[in-house]
């Protein structure tokens, strides 16, 4: 049985979902214990209960502590099973951190799966949907994987009620990734709205036009139907070898103009840079290398969420992640070990 620490570096969500994907595609059980003790709440919450529970379900794995607010999970999977699923978060709970959870597993089975997740599509501290299509998934299908996602419906905090489509193929071919430049990137933004008025989307992206002196053409407001009130502004950076998305959310009582300039201060920071791969993709890579074929990319200054996530990565995995300072820029490189895993 692995023995994780939940209160380990960024003492999050992530260390849970990380430790019940790789505890699945390894088949090695694990108890962590002090979950979330960073948080000021802590404990797991509902959605990461309904981590816990997807997980269970693909893997017809044994539980024990997977109640809310509890400190301390036991979980021995049994297999991967794929096929039909649908998971429901509740709330505006993230679904797109269900789906990172579910996905390594998945990849690793004999046949395809098809899943639904009923969530928060834009939602704050978690991918919303749009970074996962244009960031994460492409990247993604360079190791090699075939797999689709789709939004049926989108939802924003608070009401949530977002519904993800899912498919995910047997991961066959695996792909070293390498992503070390970032060539001319071009801009443009998408600001959602929900049941508000339409200048709360147009303030935003006045923001957003003045920062970065972008036409109109390339400013877009998106105005969908969700279960609730609700707004988020994305900024994307394209180019040849990878779109990154800066993403920022609306609640009741912030002002438009300060959701874009959050949004603004995270794009003109990854551009300063000069790197291809940004904070959030930079951890959320690591995974899907460690079971793919490792490789290298150039990225920020590695966040906790990223250091920890190598630390609970090399607790399941036998590789070596490595992250060095190179000419005022980071490179993290994944390699993989030639005997068995992990601790
Ligand atoms: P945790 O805080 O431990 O639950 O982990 C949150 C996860 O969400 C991390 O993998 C972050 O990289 C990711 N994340 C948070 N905010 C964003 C964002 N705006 N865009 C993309 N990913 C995000």
């Amino acid at each position: 049985m692995i023995e994780i620490d939940g209160s380990q570096g960024e003492g999050g969500g992530q260390v849970l979902r990380t430790s019940l994907a790789l505890s699945v595609v390894t088949g090695k059980p694990f108890r962590l214990f002090s979950i979330r003790a960073g948080r000021k709440s802590p404990g797991m919450k509902k959605q990461h209960l309904a981590c816990v529970r997807a997980a269970k379900q693909i893997s017809n794995a044994e539980v024990s502590g997977d109640a809310l607010d509890s400190t301390e999970l036991t979980f021995t999977p049994q297999g991967i099973h794929p096929g039909q699923y649908r998971f429901t978060v509740g709330s505006a709970g993230s679904a797109a951190l269900v789906y990172q959870m579910v996905l390594p597993p998945l990849l690793h089975a004999d046949r395809p799966s098809f899943v639904m997740i009923e969530g928060g599509t834009h939602a704050a501290w978690a991918p919303p949907f749009d970074f996962l299509q244009h960031s994460f998934i492409p990247m993604l299908e360079r190791m090699g994987a075939s797999v689709t996602l789709s939004a049926e419906r989108l939802g924003f905090y608070p009401a949530g009620g977002g519904l993800l489509h899912a498919r995910i193929h047997p991961w066959i071919e695996r792909h070293p990734f390498k992503l070390m430049e970032l060539m001319s990137s071009s801009l443009s933004a998408t600001a959602y709205i929900s049941n508000l008025p339409r200048h709360v989307a147009e303030r935003a992206l006045r923001k957003v036009k003045q920062a970065f002196v972008l036409d109109d053409d390339l400013l877009n407001v998106a105005d969908v139907k969700t279960a609730g009130p609700g707004n988020a502004l994305c900024i994307y950076s394209h180019s040849n070898q990878v779109t990154e998305v800066m993403t920022t959310f609306g609640k009741r009582g912030r002002k438009s103009e300060d959701v874009a300039k959050e949004a603004i201060k995270a794009m003109l920071r990854y551009l300063d840079a000069k790197v291809p791969v940004g904070e959030y993709l930079a951890d959320q890579l690591l995974v899907p290398m460690a079971l793919g074929a490792g490789g290298r990319f150039r990225t920020l200054e590695p966040s906790l969420h990223t250091r920890t996530n190598i630390n609970t990565i090399q607790r399941f995995l036998d590789v070596e992640i490595t992250c060095e300072e190179v000419e005022g820029a980071w490179e993290i490189e994944v390699e993989k070990g030639s005997g068995s895993a992990g601790a």
